[in-house]
C-alpha cells in the first residue's frame, strides 16, 4: 500500500542486505527477508545550529532529520535526557546519558515515538509487538496516546513488573512459549495486516533512536565523544547511534564518528562470537534480561557499524554487571541490571586498553530500577 503523503515522498526504505530501494510503507521486511532502513537524500538537509537554540529541548527538535511530520507527532512529553559527569573509577571526561528518565523508564521511547507517529500517519488502527517488556510497554504507552489498539505478545519469563505496565497501558498481552515463539506469532498476525510495531523490524525505530547521537552531539558542545560504550541485544540504539553520529557527519557537523563499543552478556553474544569466535562461556546471564538475544536480525548491521568506527564488542558476567550496578546506586543512579552492563564493560575495556581514561567516554544508562524490582531484591539483599 502506498501512502501519498509528502514526508514520506521525501524517504525511500532500503534493504541493508541486498539492496533493494521501495517506497515508504507499512512493510517492515525485505523480500530477501532482511529488516528494512529508512534513508533521505542527506544533501536536501539543513540542521541549523542557531535554530536549535529557540526549539524546545525534546527529541523533537531535530524534526528535519525525521521522517515525520509534526501534525502526526504522539509525544508524552518526551525530553533531551540528562548527560552528567560521571566521576568515578579515575576516569576523567566519562559522560552518563539517563535515557531511562523517558516518560515510561527506558530509552525505547525514543524509537517509540516516532513509529507510532509514523503509523499514526499512515492511518493505523491496530499495532502488534513481541517483546521480553521494555519495548512492548513503550510501544503500549504510545499507542494508548495515539488511540491505536494494542497487542504485546511475551515470552513465558518475562517480568511479571513490566507485564503490569504493559497492561496498565491498556494494552492487550499474550502470553507465548520462548522469545523466538512470541516472535513467530507476532510476525503471523503482522503478515495478515495488522501494523507491525517491532522495535526490531520496524525501520521507523531506529529513526527514533538516532536521536540519542544528535542529542550527545548537541550536549557536549556539538561535537562527538571519542568513545560510545552501548549494551547490545537486538542492537536498537547501537543502530540509532550509528545511524545519527553518521548523519552528522553527513551534514558536516562532526569530523569523525565515535568508536562504537557494544556490550554483551556472557552465554549470549552473538556480536562478539562473530568478530572474536566463540566465547566458550557456559554460563550465561541472570541478570541481563534486556539484551539476552542470541539470532538478532540486524546483526550484520551491528557488526559493521561497530567495525566502520574503529570499535568493538566484549562480554560481562553477572558478577561485574552486579559490581557496577552497585556503583551506579551509590553515585544516586537506580537503574535496571541490563544497565549496568555498558559500565562493566567500559572498565573491562580500559582493563583491555581499548578505551583510554582520558579520552572523552558516553555510557548511556536505558532502563529504570523501578522495572525489575524482584531482581534488584535479590541483588541488595
Ligand atoms: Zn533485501
Amino acid at each position: 500500500m502506498d501512502f501519498p503523503l509528502s514526508v514520506f515522498e521525501k524517504w525511500k526504505m532500503v534493504c541493508p542486505k541486498c539492496g533493494l530501494v521501495q517506497k515508504v510503507s507499512k512493510v517492515w521486511r525485505c523480500k530477501c527477508g532482511h529488516p528494512l532502513t529508512l534513508i533521505t537524500r542527506m544533501e536536501d538537509i539543513q540542521l541549523d545550529p542557531l535554530i536549535l537554540k529557540e526549539r524546545p529541548l525534546s527529541l523533537w527538535r531535530y524534526k528535519e532529520v525525521l521522517p515525520i511530520v509534526e501534525k502526526s507527532i504522539v509525544s508524552l512529553g518526551e525530553q533531551l535526557t540528562p548527560l552528567i559527569q560521571f566521576d568515578s573509577m579515575g576516569l576523567e571526561s566519562c559522560f552518563i546519558k539517563l535515557d531511562f528518565l523517558f516518560p515510561t523508564g527506558s530509552f525505547k521511547d525514543r524509537g517509540s515515538s516516532i513509529m507510532i507517529s509514523a503509523a499514526k500517519l499512515m492511518g493505523v488502527k491496530e499495532a502488534v509487538e513481541d517483546s521480553s517488556g521494555n519495548a512492548g510497554a513503550s510501544v503500549a504507552a504510545y499507542c494508548a496516546k495515539a488511540g491505536i489498539s494494542c497487542k504485546v505478545i511475551v515470552p513465558s519469563y518475562a517480568s511479571g513488573s513490566k507485564i503490569l505496565q504493559i497492561r496498565a497501558y491498556g494494552a492487550k498481552i499474550v502470553v507465548k512459549g520462548s522469545r523466538s515463539d512470541a516472535t513467530n506469532l507476532a510476525m503471523q498476525e503482522a503478515e495478515k495486516g495488522t501494523f507491525y510495531a517491532s522495535h526490531v523490524w520496524n525501520p521507523f525505530f531506529i529513526e527514533g533512536t538516532k536521536t540519542f547521537a544528535f542529542e550527545v552531539w548537541e550536549q557536549m558542545g556539538k561535537k562527538e565523544p571519542d568513545v560510545v560504550v552501548l549494551p547490545v541485544g537486538h542492537g536498537t540504539l547501537l543502530l540509532g547511534a550509528y545511524k545519527g553520529f553518521l548523519e552528522l557527519k553527513e551534514l558536516g557537523m562532526i569530523e569523525n564518528l565515535p568508536r562504537l563499543f557494544g556490550i554483551q552478556a556472557e552465554g549470549c553474544s552473538p556480536i562478539v562470537d562473530r568478530l572474536h569466535g566463540g566465547s566458550g562461556s557456559a554460563s550465561s546471564s541472570h541478570l541481563a534480561e534486556g539484551i539476552m538475544i542470541r539470532d538478532p536480525p540486524r546483526l550484520d548491521e551491528m557488526v559493521k557499524s561497530i567495525v566502520e568506527t574503529g570499535g568493538d564488542a566484549l562480554t560481562v558476567g553477572d558478577h561485574e554487571i552486579k559490581e557496577n550496578w552497585k556503583k551506579l546506586s551509590e553515585k544516586g543512579l537506580f537503574v535496571e541490571p541490563t544497565s549496568a552492563v555498558s559500565l562493566a564493560g567500559l572498565e573491562k575495556l580500559m582493563e583491555e586498553g581499548l578505551v583510554d581514561r582520558d579520552e572523552s567516554i558516553v555510557v548511556p544508562l536505558t532502563g529504570s530500577g523501578l522495572k525489575t524490582p524482584q531482581k534488584i531484591a535479590r541483588l541488595i539483599s
